[in-house]
């Protein structure tokens, strides 16, 4: 790839970590971004929206030397602690070992960052205020979109589609036969809220946990800030409550979350000022078009957030892809191909573990059955280390790739199935011959 110019539609998490990717190997990269420069907005400072990053996601920040960085401005999360509408408590910690704790890291830090590594490499320009409209996939070349309305088209040798969940890049693809496309919504909605800070500065609830208020088909979760504030995120299915959007905030957390009203002063301000977001699962195939347009993150496999590895994923496709231009640097269609087929099955795999996990984290959490099984698989792990893993490390304490990470699951809970049987038999033949 290299000596070729890479345009790349989207400054965010993805788009920025592989421009640094392509910007340290030497490619000549141009960046489009839809937002203004966060550098000049100051928005990256402003209000805290966070998000958990883990192994996956800081084996490729450790990639463009930004680990280290990333890790002085993450609160580490050891474990959930669940809260009941008693306002009782149950901690489960997420693994065995010390590092086993996912990082609550500002989003828009995060993104800061990206922009600023990718930016030291002179081979990389960022265009702000740059909205792709469209791409011709066979030139290639996007349109773009400036402040005032004008366009322009952009060509280089490769286009990169990360501009996030609605695509334009991708929907350019949509278009052409055989692109197999599809986008599935969550019942329910998501709005963001805060707990700030104490009135002496420091933190209103423990800061070393990710809260969850479990209340099934809806709940709260809260993920501390480096600024001792929380964000708070309501996932809830709006029709089964209409009356919220427009009626009695107050009420219905002081029903729900009675404990957490006092934490929100700003409760219902927060809830009638910010959005009310969508949970969107997208799956597309292919990810590319003939060593010419590629797609990477939420452009190719938006996920819901329950599983914490949207973003970890998007840098993991980085990651893949690198790997795969290292091994086919004169052929970008064999390398395009390589990283699809490396990828595809395994983000399947990622959508249906975050759906599926709305229901751990809503319902199961706060059940006897759920949490003994956690410190069973635990107490497994510490007992057999290099033979058990339970999916929860393996997806977010390792690389294991998702799919396999899931197989070796199955193949372990077989084992276990034989092993509780087989001790069955022998504790059922004991009490016969005792008896008999
Ligand atoms: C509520 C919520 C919580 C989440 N929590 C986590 C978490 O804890 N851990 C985790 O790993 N993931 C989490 N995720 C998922 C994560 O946010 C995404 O997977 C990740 O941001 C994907 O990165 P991306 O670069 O593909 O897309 P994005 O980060 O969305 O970046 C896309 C960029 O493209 C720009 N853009 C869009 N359209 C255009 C256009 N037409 N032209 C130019 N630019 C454009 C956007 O402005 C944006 O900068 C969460 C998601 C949600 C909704």
């Amino acid at each position: 790839m290299s000596g070729e110019k890479i345009l790349i539609a989207g400054a965010g998490l993805g788009g920025a970590l592989l421009a640094a990717r392509l910007g340290m190997a030497g490619h000549d990269v141009e960046v489009f971004e839809r937002r203004s420069d966060p550098r000049n907005t100051g928005l990256a400072e402003g209000k805290s929206i966070n998000l958990a990053i883990s192994t996956r996601g800081f084996h490729a920040l450790a990639q463009i030397g930004l680990e280290r960085r990333i890790l002085d401005m993450a609160v580490p999360m050891r474990g959930r602690l669940m809260h009941d509408r008693q306002g009782g408590t149950v901690f489960q910690p997420y693994g065995t070992g010390k590092d086993h704790t996912i990082k609550s890291v500002s989003r828009g830090g995060l993104n800061l960052e990206l922009i600023r590594r990718a930016d030291e490499f002179p081979n990389v320009t960022f265009h702000f205020d740059q909205a792709c409209t469209g791409c011709d996939p066979d030139r290639p070349a996007i349109t773009l979109r400036g402040p005032s309305g004008q366009t322009r088209d952009a060509e280089g040798d490769v286009v990169v589609g990360a501009d996030g969940a609605f695509s334009a890049v991708r929907r350019s693809l949509q278009r052409r036969a055989g692109f197999d496309y599809s986008q599935s919504y969550l019942r329910q909605s998501y709005k963001e809220l805060t707990i700030p800070a104490a009135g002496d500065g420091g933190y209103r609830i423990d800061p070393d946990v990710l809260h969850i208020w479990p209340r099934g088909g809806f709940m709260l979760i809260a993920l501390p800030n480096l600024d001792k504030s929380f964000t708070v995120t309501l996932f809830w299915p709006p029709e089964e409550y209409p009356g919220l959007d427009t009626g009695d905030v107050t009420g219905f957390f002081l029903e729900q979350f009675p404990d957490t009203v006092p934490l929100m002063p700003d409760l219902v301000q927060d809830f009638n000022d910010n959005p009310t977001g969508s949970l969107v699962t997208v799956r597309c195939d292919p990810w590319h078009h003939e060593g010419k347009v590629l797609l990477l993150g939420d452009a190719c496999h938006a996920v819901v957030p329950f599983y914490g590895q949207g973003a970890n994923a998007a840098f993991e496709d980085c990651t893949v892809l690198m790997d795969a231009v290292l091994e086919h640097p004169n052929d970008m269609a064999a390398a395009f191909r390589s990283y699809h087929l490396q990828r595809k099955s395994h983000v399947d795999v990622l959508a249906d573990l975050a759906i599926e996990n709305f229901q751990v984290m809503s319902e199961h959490v706060m059940s006897r059955r759920f949490l003994m099984r956690k410190k069973f698989d635990h107490l497994l792990e510490l007992l057999f280390p290099a033979a058990y893993l339970p999916l929860y490390t393996m997806i977010s304490f390792t690389r294991i790739p998702y799919g396999d990470a899931v197989r070796k699951a199955e193949r372990q809970n077989r084992a276990l199935g034989w092993v509780v049987g087989c001790i069955g038999i022998v504790a059922a033949l004991s009490v016969l011959a005792v008896l008999l």
